[in-house]
C-alpha cells in the first residue's frame, strides 16, 4: 500500500509523520472519509467542499488547491490499483513546537491520503438491521466545537462508542446537550413515520453527512416527502422505520432502539428501497480514475 504524504507516496511501512504534528499532538486537523466504487470516486466534490469548509471554520490553511487535492486522491487510487476503496484524507497543522498555539506550527500543514479497502459492518445487520442504544455522552454543543466541522478531534464519538460497545451494542444514539436526537458516532439518523422521512437538522448537533444528502436527494426523486425536522427518542421508538447513512455504513437499517422494536422489528419497506437506489447511484456516479 502507498500512503500520500505531503506530495509524495510512501510504502506502507514508511508513511510518518512527525510526532510534533498538531494533528498528533492535540488533535488540531480536519479529515474526510471517501468511497469509491468500481473506480468511481463516489461524490467527491461534495467531500472535498465540507473539507475545505472545515478547515476554513479552523482557519487552517490547505496548501493545494481543490483541484490539485482531487488530482492527488485520484493518483493515489491509481497507484494503489484499487478499484473499490475507502479514503481517509487528513490535513493537520503539521509540525511546531509544543504548546497548542496553530502559531508554533511553522512548518506547512501536513497533507495525508490513506486508500485502504472498506470493513463494513457485517452483512447479517444489512439484513436483518442493527440495534443501536442512547448513551449518556451528548454530542458536542454547536457553540464548543461544532459537530459541522469534521475535526481530528473525535474522542467525543469515541467516548459514546466506547460506552455503547462496553454495553454490547455496535453503535450509540447520541442526543443533544437539550436531550434531542443529533444523530449516532459516525452516522446520521433517520426515521419514517406515515411514509414520509425524517432526519435532525444540522442545528440539533448531526453532521451534514454526504450520504444523509444523498439520501434526501434520492427520497426527492422517489416523491417522497422528507423533513428535516427535531425529534425526541419517543418519537424514534414509535418510528415505523429507522436507518442510519454514512460514508462507510452506507445506508443501514436499525430495527431496536434502547430495546424498543421498531415498527416489525425488521428493515422496513422505504429502507429497503432507499438502500436500493442508493447502490445503483454508486454504480453510474463518481469522479472515474
Ligand atoms: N456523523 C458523523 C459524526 C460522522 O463522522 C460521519 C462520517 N463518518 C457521518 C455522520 C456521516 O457522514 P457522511 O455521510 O458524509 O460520511
Amino acid at each position: 500500500m502507498k500512503v500520500y504524504i505531503n506530495g509524495k507516496l510512501y510504502d506502507k511501512s514508511e508513511a510518518k509523520i512527525s510526532v510534533f504534528d498538531h494533528g498528533l499532538l492535540y488533535g488540531d486537523g480536519v479529515f474526510e472519509g471517501i468511497r469509491s466504487y468500481n473506480r468511481l470516486v463516489f461524490k467527491l466534490k461534495e467531500h472535498i467542499d465540507r473539507l475545505y469548509e472545515s478547515a476554513h471554520s479552523i482557519m487552517l490553511k490547505i496548501p493545494l488547491s481543490k483541484k490539485e487535492f482531487i488530482e492527488a486522491i485520484t493518483n493515489t487510487l491509481k497507484e494503489n490499483k484499487l478499484e473499490d476503496a475507502y479514503m481517509r484524507v487528513i490535513v493537520t497543522r503539521g509540525e511546531g513546537d509544543l504548546g497548542l498555539d496553530p502559531r508554533k506550527c511553522k512548518s506547512k500543514e501536513s497533507v495525508i491520503i490513506i486508500a485502504d479497502k472498506i470493513t463494513l459492518y457485517p452483512e447479517k445487520l444489512y439484513k436483518e438491521g442493527m440495534e443501536i442504544i442512547t448513551v449518556s455522552t451528548t454530542r458536542n454543543a454547536h457553540e464548543a466545537l461544532n459537530p459541522q466541522i469534521k475535526s481530528l478531534n473525535y474522542l467525543n464519538n469515541i467516548m459514546a462508542k466506547i460506552e455503547a460497545t462496553n454495553s454490547g451494542y455496535e453503535e450509540a444514539l447520541m442526543l443533544n446537550d437539550q436531550g434531542y436526537v443529533a444523530e449516532c458516532t459516525g452516522d446520521n439518523i433517520f426515521v419514517v413515520r406515515k411514509n414520509e422521512l425524517y432526519t435532525p437538522p444540522e442545528c440539533m448537533g448531526a453532521l451534514n453527512g454526504v450520504t444523509r444528502e444523498t439520501v434526501l436527494d434520492i427520497a426527492r426523486r422517489l416523491k417522497i416527502a422528507t423533513h428535516e425536522h427535531v425529534f425526541t427518542r419517543h418519537e424514534l421508538y414509535i418510528s415505523e422505520e429507522c436507518f442510519l447513512t454514512g460514508t462507510a455504513a452506507e445506508i443501514i437499517p436499525v430495527v431496536k432502539v434502547d430495546s424498543r422494536v421498531i415498527g416489525e422489528g425488521k428493515p422496513g419497506k422505504m429502507t429497503l428501497a432507499l438502500m436500493k437506489e442508493f447502490k445503483e447511484l454508486t454504480k453510474k456516479e463518481g469522479v472515474r480514475y
